[in-house]
């Protein structure tokens, strides 16, 4: 069985690291499998990619597609283009994506038309919102899969209401809480912890880099100073995405609590997560991260395709809206911590089950 495993966007470094590890560990027992890897380039910033990949001795990939940025047409385009030429270069049995970024719906096209069968990890999750460019990633990848690994039953159920054969649908869990658990033991203090004098549950995590809240300027500092106010005695630790940067420029107002730090490599910031106050963002894998780690998440996002982090986990979801940050944010001051709990199978298992699958072991 020959793998090609396709990687663009650090979230998705994150889910490939323990598929990798999960294969290594079959070849070890002596099945008959390899993968080749294919980074498209989505991503290229250090601290967006490369950093990972050493923090989590993820191997050096094949090959770089090195798309860069565009426009979502112009990415998806230039990546369709250049794994076309990657795979017919180096056929397989299997194309394997996972989540949901361009790099996700483009390789999971080119594969199809090329006869090749196509697994994706995290399929059937649904926001229902079709302004969103993962939404659509979602459901064009879903359309033509062979393979459909979800990470909760309500994922399935989806993929049944689109009429998706059962046969190809199989919950597996969360291969995101995989690399949570195998590196739980390796997180470690970012080197500002000192200086900004964090301490645990004395600071608050920010991270935002959907458009809904950052395309705006003028929303987002108004968004910021909010969130500086509302924070009071707490610190608030903002990794800046490089979107989010660029978007306000040079023109960063003067803040009396939030830290502006660079994007963090995977090890301090999922330190800084576990030993944070609470988390505010719009990130759909940090609320999955948050609820297995108990801490208290509010979103930025006015739906999710994670709907088991709130009902199950810790994550609140607030809306597009200051206002309701503020007043859902008081109310966690006055009454604490939820109730919360560990949605079934994020136990770290997925990837083993997942190549136990695809090798037809079960
Ligand atoms: N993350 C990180 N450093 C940061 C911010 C995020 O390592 O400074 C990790 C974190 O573990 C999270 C993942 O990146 O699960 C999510 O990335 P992103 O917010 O880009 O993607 P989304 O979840 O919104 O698709």
């Amino acid at each position: 069985m020959k793998i090609t495993i396709v990687a663009g966007a650090r979230p998705n470094f994150i889910k490939i690291a323990p598929i990798i590890k999960a294969i290594e560990k079959k070849q070890n027992e002596g099945a008959t499998i390899s993968f080749r890897l294919v980074h498209t380039g989505q991503h290229y910033d250090k601290n967006l990619s490369a950093t990972f990949f050493e923090e989590l001795n993820i191997p050096e990939p094949n090959c770089n597609l090195e798309v860069k940025s565009g426009s979502q047409s112009v990415q998806t385009a230039a990546i369709m283009v250049a794994f076309e030429e990657e795979l017919l270069e180096n056929l397989c049995d299997l194309v394997l994506v996972v989540g949901d970024v361009n790099s996700t719906m483009a390789c999971a096209i080119v594969a199809k038309k090329l006869n090749i069968k196509v697994a994706h990890v995290e399929a059937g999750i649904r926001s229902g919102d079709m302004t969103m460019p993962e939404e659509i990633n979602r459901i064009v990848t879903d359309s033509i899969s062979d393979y459909f690994f979800t990470t909760s039953t309500w994922a399935s159920e989806n993929l049944i209401q689109y009429g998706t054969d059962t046969s190809k649908i199989h919950f597996v869990g969360n291969v995101m809480i995989d690399t949570l658990y195998q590196n739980l033991h390796r997180i470690t203090k970012p080197n500002f912890w000192e200086e900004y004098q964090l301490e645990t549950e004395n600071y608050i995590i920010l991270t935002l880099h959907r458009p809904s809240n950052v395309d705006e300027e003028q929303f987002l500092n108004k968004l910021l100073l909010a969130i500086d106010i509302l924070a009071k005695d707490k610190k608030v630790v903002f990794p800046i995405h490089p979107r989010t940067k660029a978007i306000l420029g040079t023109s960063v107002l003067e803040f009396k609590n939030i830290h502006f730090v660079e994007p963090q490599g995977y090890l301090a910031f999922m330190y800084l997560v576990k030993n944070s106050f609470a988390v505010i963002t719009d990130s759909g894998g940090i609320s999955e991260e948050t609820t297995v780690l108990g801490i208290p998440c509010f979103t930025l996002r006015e739906n999710t395709e994670r709907p088991e982090t709130q009902t199950i986990g810790t994550n609140t979801l607030v809306g597009v809206s200051i206002q309701k940050l503020e007043d859902i944010y008081s109310s966690f001051l006055e009454n604490g911590k939820r109730k919360s709990g560990i949605p079934e199978l994020w136990d770290g298992k997925a990837s083993e089950r997942i190549i136990s699958i695809i090798l037809g072991e079960k």
